[in-house]
């Protein structure tokens, strides 16, 4: 009596998350598109599990017949070599090493060549579809945020060239500005700076600029970008400057455009305004803060003798981060809905000794005489204060802030009297005192009040930031340096500081010099975004932002964005078209001056604003004027060039059009050239220059830190493509790759990289590479004119097409939605995971052994002939070096609807939809899930057995199952009977045979060693392995009681001696390695 060894079918089980990934796979690809992003180090991770389980056993299981022969290609003697002719091996000129350093410029050179991308733009018969490109700025290197930014834009344009689009695609780069300006500059001795005129100047920067050009293009070529290279644009360009300056006038002409003295923000270590997008909020900038007394000198009308027991020794308590700009105070204000107390200063709780013990606060002298003043400020701050100055501060009066408008104050510095006036929401009792000192030529609500009460804009600062004479005893002094000091000092020696303390909080840098800026009036031209700000709003509406966030970032910096100021005070740029009198300084802007400059610009380039005389700048009209004209010397804000691409470029180019299709860049874009695009765009044309736009986050390295070289963590695209100095530690992974890992990520965040992510990625990618070369290999004796008509196709192949279809519909949705890290997971788990684990694995058997002319192959072949078509066309936007490679190595030319050859992947176009595969049942399909469920459980008990040595190669075994379920049972025992000889149980668990029991009596079950149950959704069943019954045939190795009964060959199975006897001798195909 035989053992019994009930082993558990959960033996296996201990990688759980092999199993769960498992069971999910071939049904879970239909509800892919409903699911959230899975990490990519998740996914990875489980496929690199489960293919380690699935192809180790597939190995172990259906190598017979292709070891055989192999072996014997080497020259071992070897049994079964007899028939190793007769046996279909594998074979393609497709390299499993992708030998991408070479091979990608290679296939990069043939489409060069044969023009590929021109030429598919003009064939293809469907509507234009524009990317148009936000140029990036022409200086230095790239890094890995321009590859991200565009790989992602020709994922889009690939793709949408296989849907049959005339893809618009140019190119541009912003070049102008004082980045290069600076670049230049510090590339002189001081001698030739000194010698530096404008044109020389800009002679420079202009080579500087397009010498990075053309380097930064050549990166993106090697990327595998499609682009119109040869048509791309440059801001530099005589017709691109005068569309810019067409733009300008349009505006001008509209009254947009209007000059101002108004504060700005000013670098003066770049001595220029900066718009908002050109600064940046470093943490840890501490300002010295000062509270401080202005002495009131008369009571406001209102409040008339109400005051007199205080006078004289009343003041004002007012804080301030930026005491340099206590010269060019002219008012103070206070908020008319609040409550101000009027409080006696009684006693100093900790006296002076604060000081010493804290250096970041330092009392005042003020505190330290012998009378204590009163002073003003919003009751509601009196507790805070009194904490914060270490005083006790007792009430006297209570009164709203409405009573004190028209107040009057002596000027701490000048001494003359000013007023107390009402400012806006602004001021609260969040912190500082509840009064503001208010300088409106320093600061932007300073200014509104100013204007509202006619105060003087004062602004005693020079381009380098220094005070002019205008501050009298401060004259020369640096504002955020000493000057800041003096006045401080000053005050405190006047007996005006209640209290000194350093005060951290957000200020605003120049993003180039990486220094403070100020605020600063100055006479500036300024595009009025209130003229045209409802407008833009309602345009951002009806735009298609992904993410869908978007659009409320770039509505909120809209509403919130002050005029924008679009003059600086520099020499690389396009020139602001306007001339003054000489004398009052009026500026002489008008259709037609600005119509004569650009029509100058757009034939000789901007140069000539510089070196033209001004009576051959100005038109006809004003010529015999000359002599009364200077030329203005601001150039505009390169926003406002980039913000002109639109006009430039969308509005000049044929085939182009007007608004784009889409933008697509870093979410930075949304206060940068999203904007400044919009912002024209609204104001001259009235509505927004593209339909849809798509922002990226930043790139980060793998801890999810921002990348600096001074961390040591900088990745960089080159090194990721042709690898760094250690090729071991850093290989060169090539442009498909990186661009694998492109669409892996989910771009609308930030994202991250790093050599563990890059060594997961390109584990991927040789594996589809495999998946790809077994497709081709089993396809090499194959012709369009053999496939299997659908309606014959085995049950099996026809799942394996409805999948197949389902697959390339969720990832061509995935592409429409700009979702590709869905496409990488489809990917991953049906193409890797999938096909290698079931159908492939299940149909080696046919393929090498089945007869090279059988209806199992060749039916076979039409399956894989779908899929190495689908899948290379589908791949070809992520992975167009692959896809290309793969196409070239077609062992069948592949013919258009049309008649033509598809010679390159692009030509072929997006699979058309098979519909007809699609018609699998419900119940079909749902046979299948079961199906593949069951092998799974199957493997584990063929997987035990082979443990206790009863079998080694899975054909040696047979399986038996018994389910009480009738309907699963009836089901089974139809695949047992498949008289086709591929749907049969045995081929599907590969197994030399397989058998539905009706019961599960015990002398049924007494002979069976290895058992197993599982429940298969819901249904029992029973599982059991035992050895299978007759011999080995020599050629398949699969066992049956048919061997020895054809005398001829007497060492070969029915189906092989078929196949023998019908195939002649042929020679031994080429073992593929
Ligand atoms: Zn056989």
């Amino acid at each position: 009596m035989a053992v019994i060894i009930h082993a558990s079918p959960y033996m296996v089980l201990s990688r759980a998350t092999c199993r769960s990934f498992g069971k999910m796979a071939p049904g879970s690809l239909l509800s892919l598109q409903g699911n959230s992003p899975v990490g990519v180090f998740s996914v990875l991770y489980k496929s690199r599990c489960c293919s380690y389980l699935g192809g180790d056993s597939s190995k172990r299981r259906s190598r017979g017949p292709i070891m055989a022969a192999k072996k014997v290609a080497e020259g071992l003697k070897q049994d079964e070599g007899k028939y190793k002719h007769t046996v279909d091996l594998p074979k393609t000129s497709f390299s499993m090493r992708a030998n991408s350093s070479t091979k990608e410029p290679e296939i990069q050179k043939l489409w060069d060549e044969n023009k590929v991308f021109d030429r598919i733009v003009e064939s293809n018969t469907g509507e234009s579809f524009v990317l148009h490109d936000g140029p990036p700025y022409a200086n230095g290197d790239l890094h890995m945020g321009h590859a991200l930014n565009k790989i992602l834009k020709d994922i889009i344009n690939r793709y949408k060239l296989l849907q049959n689009y005339k893809v618009q695609y140019i190119p541009g780069w912003d070049c102008h500005g004082l980045p290069i300006e600076l670049k230049v500059l510090q590339s002189l001795d001081e001698d030739s700076r000194k010698n530096l005129t404008p044109m020389k100047l800009r002679e420079k920067a202009a080579k500087f600029a397009k010498s990075t050009v053309k380097m930064q293009m050549a990166s993106f070529k090697r990327y595998g970008v499609w682009a119109a290279w040869n048509d791309s644009y440059l801001t530099l360009n005589p017709e691109y400057e005068a569309a810019q300056i067409e733009v300008f006038a349009r505006m001008a002409l509209k009254g947009y455009i209007y000059r101002g003295r108004k504060p700005v923000h000013w670098s003066p270590s770049s001595r220029t305004a900066l718009a908002e997008a050109e600064l940046e909020y470093p943490e840890g900038h501490v300002s010295r803060s000062i509270y401080a007394i202005f002495k009131l000198v008369s009571p406001s009308p209102l409040l008339d003798s109400s005051l007199d027991d205080f006078f004289p020794d009343v003041g004002l308590a007012i804080w301030t981060t930026t005491p340099w700009t206590v010269p060019a105070n002219a008012a103070i204000a206070v908020n008319g809905l609040l409550q101000y107390a009027i409080v006696e200063v009684e006693s100093s709780l900790e006296g002076p000794s604060l000081s010493s013990g804290d250096k970041k606060k330092r009392l005042g002298n003020v505190l330290m005489g012998e009378k204590m003043p009163y002073l003003i400020v919003a009751a509601d701050l009196v507790p805070a204060l009194e904490a914060k100055w270490g005083v006790k501060l007792s009430v006297k009066k209570v009164l709203p802030g409405s009573n004190l408008e028209n107040c009057r104050y002596a000027h701490p510095i000048d001494g003359k009297d000013c007023p107390v006036v009402i400012g806006g929401d602004y001021i609260t009792t969040e912190s500082g005192t509840g009064l503001v000192h208010t300088a409106p030529g320093h600061g932007q609500e300073d200014y509104v009040t100013g204007l509202k009460y006619g105060l003087p804009i004062l602004s005693p600062v020079n381009d380098d930031g220094q005070f002019t004479d205008e501050a009298g005893q401060f004259s020369g002094l640096d504002v955020l340096g000493d000057g800041n000091a003096a006045v401080v000092n000053f005050l405190d020696e006047q007996s005006s500081i209640i209290m000194e303390e350093s005060y951290q909080h957000k200020y605003p840098y120049d993003w180039r010099s990486k220094k403070p800026t100020i605020f600063r009036a100055t006479e500036q031209w300024f595009a009025s975004v209130e003229g045209f700000r409802e407008a833009a709003m309602d345009a951002i509406g009806q735009v298609k932002w992904v993410p869908s966030q978007a659009s409320n970032r770039i509505s909120a910096m809209v509403s919130g964005r002050s005029d924008w100021c679009i003059s600086r005070q520099r020499t690389w740029g396009v020139p602001i078209p306007v001339f003054y009198d000489k004398v009052s300084k009026e500026p002489l802007l008008d259709e037609e001056t600005i119509s004569h400059i650009k029509s100058i610009i757009s034939r000789k380039g901007s140069d000539a604003w510089w070196y033209m005389k001004v009576e051959d700048l100005l038109p006809e009209k004003y010529r015999d004027k000359a002599a009364n004209y200077e030329k203005g010397t601001d150039t505009m804000d390169v926003w406002f060039d980039s913000g002109s691409s639109w006009a430039a470029v969308l509005g000049q180019r044929n085939g182009l059009r007007f608004p784009a299709d889409l933008y697509l860049e870093g979410t930075d874009q949304h206060r940068g050239w999203f904007q400044s695009s919009l912002l024209t765009s609204i104001a001259t044309e009235g509505k927004a220059p593209y339909m849809g736009v798509v922002t990226h986050g930043f790139v980060l390295d793998e801890k999810g830190l921002k990348m600096s070289k001074s961390l040591g963590n900088v990745v960089d695209p080159y090194t990721i493509i042709e690898g760094g100095n250690n090729q071991k530690e850093a290989p060169g992974y090539g442009a498909d790759v990186l661009r694998l890992w492109v669409s892996s990520v989910d771009y609308t965040g930030d994202v991250m990289i790093g050599p563990q992510m890059l060594r997961q990625i390109s584990d991927m990618y040789r594996k589809l590479r495999g998946t790809l070369r077994y497709l081709l290999a089993n396809l090499h004796d194959w012709k369009a004119e053999d496939a299997v008509s659908y309606n014959d196709l085995p049950m099996i192949d026809q799942y394996a097409l409805y999948q197949l279809e389902n697959v390339a519909r969720n990832i061509k949705l995935s592409y429409e939605n700009y979702q590709f890290f869905k496409i990488f997971q489809i990917i991953q788990r049906f193409v890797i995971v999938d096909l290698s684990n079931f159908y492939f694995d299940v149909a080696k058997d046919r393929l090498y052994v089945g007869g090279t002319t059988s209806f199992t192959r060749k039916s076979c072949q039409t399956v894989l002939a779908a899929h190495l078509l689908s899948i290379t066309r589908v791949i070809a936007p992520i992975l167009p070096h692959l896809a290309e490679d793969v196409w070239q190595n077609l062992p069948f030319t592949h013919t258009l609807e049309d008649g033509s050859i598809a010679k390159f992947v692009f030509d072929a176009k997006w699979p058309v939809t098979k519909e007809l595969w699609l018609t699998l049942s419900p119940e079909d399909s749902k046979l299948w899930e079961e199906m593949l469920e069951l092998r799974t459980e199957v493997n584990k008990v063929l997987e035990t057995a082979r443990g206790g040595k009863l079998i080694g190669s899975s054909l040696e075994a047979k399986v038996s199952l018994f389910t009480s379920d009738t309907i699963f049972a009836r089901k089974l025992s139809k695949m047992v009977a498949a008289t086709n000889d591929v749907d049969n149980l045995h081929r599907i668990f590969i197994t030399s045979q397989a058998e539905v029991l009706s019961s599960l009596e015990e002398d049924v079950t007494a002979s069976v060693p290895y058992t197993g149950e599982c429940e298969i959704n819901g249904k029992k069943v029973w599982v059991g392995v035992s050895r299978a019954d007759g011999s080995k045939c020599e050629r398949c190795w699969n066992y049956t009681s048919h061997v020895g009964s054809f005398p001829e060959h007497p060492t070969l199975c029915g189906r092989c001696y078929n196949v023998v006897s019908v195939q002649p001798d042929r020679p031994l195909a080429a073992a593929v390695s």
